[in-house]
């Protein structure tokens, strides 16, 4: 397996640092406002790696955090008069739910922030002690980004105008040390006691200090692969890399990889632009898996920009799928063919190469429908069939639906209502044995576009495409 690893900006082997196994970390959200499509991609994107991994034979152990307390969660406090809590479970609730209509697989490890607080008071007693960092007389403990000759070194953005902007606190050592723990002044509840004080801590040692509670890594390295999407590079993974390292005495991660950014019609997605398209809002509109194909079929580095005419020409895409599938009703899958899988295996393995994959599932579809044409009534070819479409959602996630059922999305439900009672009328007629008016139900369901097929379990419809 290849993976593009973007600190040293190429495509390199993957060996892990513990033979057969993989250990991945992503940052998760911060819950404190619903999910928008930057935070579906990043999700899709290590989900595929996760896939990936498992098929190639790893045993993965997948951790992705939650941030549970953070300056923005205790704004959200003010604005709504609710607790940390409510606020953090409900939005933690509302993204797990989210994540499993898109099918991404849930994490091996799941920590939460609050949770960890233990493990952050560890890793900064450490990094006090070794003398990285340091405490202001307010109570906040700051990193000493001089004593880490390797900071900068993940990014190589040290030098970025975006540091110099953090507030002046004439106590720090240098304008670019971030803080560690944030004492709590005496109005605020949102506290923890430490022995360094009351307070809450810095976003970045949450990722550290749950990485170094989760896993036990090697001499050299804590984990095999760092994720993220790209904007959190600097400074967020550049400050957990210099705590990490300096608290452990090796690097975090053997490899980093971080997906492109998303963009809505061509413009950066941001609240002041109106166009911050939360997930909530895209999956009332489209399936989760209609969502999921198309978010995953631009490469994962790329930068997306969302549209609906893209969205409706991938969805074509998928269709032949399900249309290959219709045609092998009733058939119960056998294995996948084994040259499919590597192909397919292959192209998933080139750092995730995504549009390769998908040409080989439209070849694999064109195929058989030939082979069908031919042959429609070959057992073995249809089971070997179902195989294939199985072995891909396994994969990529996508292809699991029946096909009755995938064709009728996007049908309002008051059309379903209708249509299901005219199907009822038509079952009624055809017991009364009146085939007239049974026929002329089908008609009348034709011409609205849909199609009805009668099979062992009672009739199904679908919308014609
Ligand atoms: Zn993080």
């Amino acid at each position: 397996m290849y993976i593009y690893d973007s600190v040293q900006k190429t495509k390199l082997k993957f060996e892990p640092i513990k033979a057969g196994k993989a250990t991945l970390y992503v940052c998760g959200p911060t819950v404190y406002d619903d999910a928008h499509l930057g935070h579906a991609r990043s999700a899709l994107s290590f989900d595929l790696l996760t896939r990936t991994l498992n098929a190639s034979g790893y045993e993965v152990t997948f951790i992705r955090n939650v941030t549970d307390v953070d300056d923005k969660i205790i704004a959200k406090m003010k604005q709504t008069g609710k607790s940390l809590h409510e606020i953090t479970d409900f939005y933690t609730k509302r993204y797990l739910e989210e994540m499993d209509t898109l099918g991404v697989l849930r994490p091996t490890i799941s920590p939460k922030a609050t949770e960890s607080i233990d493990a952050m008071e560890d890793m900064i007693s450490t990094l006090i002690s070794k003398g990285y960092a340091y405490q202001i007389s307010n109570g906040d403990v700051y990193f000493d980004i001089s004593k880490d000759k390797l900071y900068g070194s993940l990014s190589k953005k040290v030098n970025d105008d975006t540091i110099s902007r953090i507030e002046h606190i004439s106590e720090k050592k240098n304008s670019k040390d971030f803080a560690l723990w944030k004492a709590c002044d005496i109005n605020e509840n949102v506290c923890f006691d430490t022995k360094f004080g009351r307070g809450r801590p810095g976003w970045h040692i949450e990722c550290s200090a749950m990485i170094a509670k989760h896993t036990q890594g090697t001499d050299e390295y804590s984990i095999d692969i760092h994720g993220g999407g790209a904007d959190l590079l600097f400074p967020h993974h550049e400050n957990e890399a210099a705590q990490s390292r300096c608290a452990t005495g090796h690097a975090l991660a053997k490899y980093w990889m971080h997906n492109g950014f998303v963009q809505v019609d061509g413009e950066k997605m941001s609240k002041s632009l109106g166009n911050s398209f939360f997930l909530k809002d895209a999956l009332k509109a489209y399936d989760g898996e209609i969502l999921r194909f198309y978010l995953t079929s631009i490469h994962y580095r790329n930068d997306f920009n969302f549209n609906e005419t893209d969205l409706l020409q991938s969805k074509k895409r998928l269709d032949k799928l399900y249309r290959l599938k219709k045609r092998l009703l009733n058939t119960i899958s056998s294995t996948v063919n084994s040259e499919f899988k590597q192909t397919l295996l292959n192209a998933m393995k080139d750092d995730l190469n995504i549009s390769v994959a998908l040409s080989v599932i439209d070849e694999m579809i064109a195929k058989s429908n030939e082979a069908l044409d031919s042959n429609p009534n070959d057992k073995n070819l249809k089971k070997e069939i179902a195989g294939n479409i199985e072995f891909i959602n396994m994969l990529l996630g996508f292809g699991a639906k029946e096909p009755f059922v995938y064709f009728q999305l996007g049908v309002n439900e008051a059309l379903i209502t209708q249509i299901e009672t005219l199907i009822e009328r038509r079952s009624e007629a055809k017991k009364q044995k009146d085939f007239a008016l049974a026929d002329q139900i089908r008609n009348q369901l034709n011409i609205m576009d849909i199609n009805i097929m009668d099979t062992a379990n009672g009739t199904v419809w679908e919308k014609i495409s």
